[in-house]
């Protein structure tokens, strides 16, 4: 006992040497991500549809870290494994997953369009079960690999105007147990992120609504909406040996919305 409490170490945060691979990692909160896992010391493969690159290019670059830039769209049933074959290409190995990319389409349910819903499941679901799957493949002979899903508040709740993305998140929550139990003997952990509600281009619409954003913003115990740094310290934590032990959670960052 007294030479396991001995060996902890704030190193156990560190992730020098570490390979992470982060889907819409130019833009809102997968920026912050990949900033945040870049300043522990993980060098960065980002892959978006857009070359939007040249800000988080100099953000990633200013912490010394390598950073390579993939452009495909997830919803291309080709992208993930090329993807996967693309990091080990560069980097040789893959240690950490940020299933980050997403879209949400609003409309009511009674108008919400078949081409809609489509659109939103493959991107915030289906291309993350292939991509994970594809990665886990690698991590499983590597023996060791974090897989950190981005879940949301309708991982929890049901909202409103937004079908195809409450279903979305809540098996991004499924998915991530399911994932856990199997790849657990393989060393490899997964855990999800639930970010409240952040100030990115995807909430904008949200924000710009002044009474939605007065009837938010009155539910929030922290009385603000997130900014992306307010989730990056949790991006390494689950990134890094300090997690080594926790599998299929679903951390929320919040600022007290599912306490109220
Ligand atoms: P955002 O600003 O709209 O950024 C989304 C990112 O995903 C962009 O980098 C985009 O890059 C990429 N992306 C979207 N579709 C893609 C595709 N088919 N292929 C490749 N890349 C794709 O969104 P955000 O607010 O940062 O949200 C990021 C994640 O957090 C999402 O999963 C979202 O559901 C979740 N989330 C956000 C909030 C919030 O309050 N903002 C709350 C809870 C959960 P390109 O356009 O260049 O492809």
């Amino acid at each position: 006992m007294e030479n396991d409490l001995k060996a902890f170490s704030l190193d156990f945060f560190s992730l020098k040497d570490k390979v992470a691979i982060v889907t819409g990692g130019n833009a809102g909160l997968g920026q912050g991500y990949a900033v945040a896992l870049a300043k522990a010391g993980a060098d960065l493969f980002i892959v978006a549809r857009s070359e939007n690159w040249v800000e988080t290019k100099a953000l990633i670059e200013e912490t010394g870290q390598r950073v390579t830039f993939f452009k495909a769209d997830l919803t291309n049933r080709e992208a993930h494994k090329e993807i996967v074959e693309q990091c080990l290409k560069v980097y040789g190995k893959i240690d950490i997953l940020v299933n980050n990319a997403g879209i949400i389409r609003r409309a009511p349910l009674l108008e919400y369009k078949e081409e809609d819903w489509d659109a939103v499941m493959e991107t915030n679901i289906t291309s993350l079960y292939l991509l994970s799957q594809e990665a886990a493949k690698v991590m499983a002979e590597q023996r060791s690999g974090k897989i950190i899903n981005i879940a949301s508040m309708l991982s929890f709740q049901g909202g409103k105007f937004v079908p195809p993305y409450t279903a979305s998140k809540h098996a991004v929550a499924g998915l991530t147990k399911a994932f856990a139990n199997e790849l657990a003997e393989y060393n490899i952990q997964i855990n999800a992120i639930a970010p409240g509600y952040v100030a990115t281009a995807n909430t904008a619409p949200i924000r710009d609504d002044e009474k939605r954003n007065t009837e938010i913003l009155s539910r929030i115990p922290a009385g603000r909406w997130a900014n992306p740094s307010d989730l990056m310290g949790a991006v390494v934590f689950l990134a890094s040996k300090a997690s080594d032990y926790m599998n299929g959670h679903i951390l929320a960052l919040d600022g007290g919305w599912l306490a109220r």
